[in-house]
């Protein structure tokens, strides 16, 4: 068998790579262009080409293919958050994500095993009831369980009974899972290009050119087109693509860390997070720990990864399963999160009557890729902003209607 695969890697006939074309020339003018080629950006393709049939759209992505936040972010795939408009929009994700390697035709690998949320303290039980009850009004799949259930559906894990983290009970959301995020991002980038997307990989937008309130150019380091409708979906730098635009946007830019171990037999079915000690742990279909926690606690656009988060990560990793005590690390990484005052994403219209946001996803965007992408090309290709996610328009912060989901955010993404 190893002689076969060294065989096998060593072959010159390899097929190469041809599900995404490579990235053709820059044309004068598209009916859309989409800034950013992550999840969001390429999703907003797909249902622009595949369900309002507009294929003249170019994705400009300044570096390979959701090289930014879609390749870093550790796939937690839920519904429960606090806000009625929060939970139907993010279960419409979920429920999207059902589907979406039928869809796609493309696997997508959505293992749906459900997310797990530990409580450490009465407060945080208390809390639990709340998101509970908005959970079951709006019917996403969420109980309160007590620390006897919390055993059965982790076996494994250090329930720590009469010490500082006892586990009293926790928040069971069964709707909640995973997905392999280059597949989904690869799925939508393939069947839109199908369809006649262009998807121009290493192109940079440097600059945003409008007169009045449209854009009428947008200048790459390969080029300048000019495009009918502009969306913004640039992850991590969207406060600075929006300040090309010409017009602030309420976000600001955190580093958010997470590392691997080297696989192991499964042992972990459920996601596993708690809030106290800002960890949560998923195992990975290939037997790998991923584990994920809090943003570093200062802004930051960079993608270097430190010693202090990681042994922050290792400390409440060991705490819940300290038999990993002896398990390497593979890897450890970072992201740029655009973070917003209420932890919700922003939607819709911008002050540019042509260009349209994606945008403030922060920590917790890559569930809402389906979701997000839909809606995107539905209000792109109509101009009208659909009802799901007109909350999270811009202009909510200026009318106080700010959707506040920090205590559903923390330390689960
Ligand atoms: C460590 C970490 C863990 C996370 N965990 C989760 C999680 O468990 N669950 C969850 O739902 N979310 C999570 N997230 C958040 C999630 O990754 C993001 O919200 C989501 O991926 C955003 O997708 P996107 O397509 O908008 O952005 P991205 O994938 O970042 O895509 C934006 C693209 O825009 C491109 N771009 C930027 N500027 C330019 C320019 N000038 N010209 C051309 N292109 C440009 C970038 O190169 C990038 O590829 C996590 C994030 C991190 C960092």
């Amino acid at each position: 068998m190893p002689f076969a695969l060294l065989r096998y890697g060593l072959r010159r006939a390899h097929r190469p790579f041809d599900d995404i074309p490579p990235t053709p020339p820059l044309r004068q003018s598209y009916d859309v262009a989409i800034i950013g080629g992550g999840g969001h950006g390429l999703a907003a393709a797909y249902y622009l080409s595949h369900h309002h049939g507009i294929r003249s759209v170019a994705v400009l992505e300044k570096g390979y293919l959701a090289g930014g936040n879609t390749a870093r972010n550790t796939t937690t795939i839920r519904s429960n958050y606090l806000t009625q408009a929060s939970i139907r929009f993010y279960r419409e994700a979920v429920s999207l994500f059902g589907t979406m390697s039928q869809d796609l035709g493309f696997n997508v690998m959505f293992s749906q095993r459900g997310q797990l949320t530990l409580a450490h303290s009465e407060a945080t039980m208390r809390s639990f009831h709340l998101r509970a009850e908005m959970g079951k009004h709006a019917g996403t799949g969420v109980e309160v369980v007590d620390a006897r259930t919390v055993r059965e559906l982790c076996p494994h894990l250090n329930m720590d009974e009469g010490g500082q983290h006892e586990v009293l009970g926790g928040l069971w959301h069964k709707d909640g899972g995973t997905a392999r995020h280059d597949a989904v991002a690869w799925g939508y980038a393939k069947r839109a290009a199908e369809k006649g997307v262009e998807i121009h990989q290493r192109t940079t937008v440097t600059a945003i050119r409008s007169q009045g309130d449209r854009v009428t150019e947008i200048v790459t380091d390969r080029g300048t087109i000019r495009a009918g409708q502009v969306l913004q979906a640039a992850g991590g730098l969207n406060g600075q693509i929006a300040e090309l635009a010409g017009f602030p946007l309420p976000i600001r830019c955190f580093p958010l860390q997470a590392m691997v171990t080297q696989p192991l037999k499964p042992f972990l079915h459920t996601l596993v997070s708690s809030a106290n000690l800002h960890t949560y742990l998923v195992q990975s279909s290939r037997g790998e720990i991923v584990i994920g926690g809090g943003s570093d606690p200062y802004q930051l656009a960079s993608t270097r990864s430190t010693f202090d988060q990681k042994e922050a990560l290792a400390q409440g990793a060991l705490h819940l399963f300290p038999f990993l005590h002896n398990v390497r690390l593979l890897r450890q990484w970072a992201g740029i999160t655009d973070m917003t005052p209420d932890y919700s994403p922003i939607m819709g219209a911008s002050p540019l009557a042509n260009y349209w946001l994606d945008a403030g996803w922060g920590t917790w965007g890559f569930k809402a890729t389906p979701v997000a992408g839909k809606y995107m090309a539905e209000t792109i290709a109509t101009g009208r902003v659909p009802d799901i996610i007109a909350p999270f328009a811009l202009d909510r912060f200026d009318r106080f209607a700010l959707l506040n989901e920090m205590g559903a955010t923390a330390a689960s993404h």
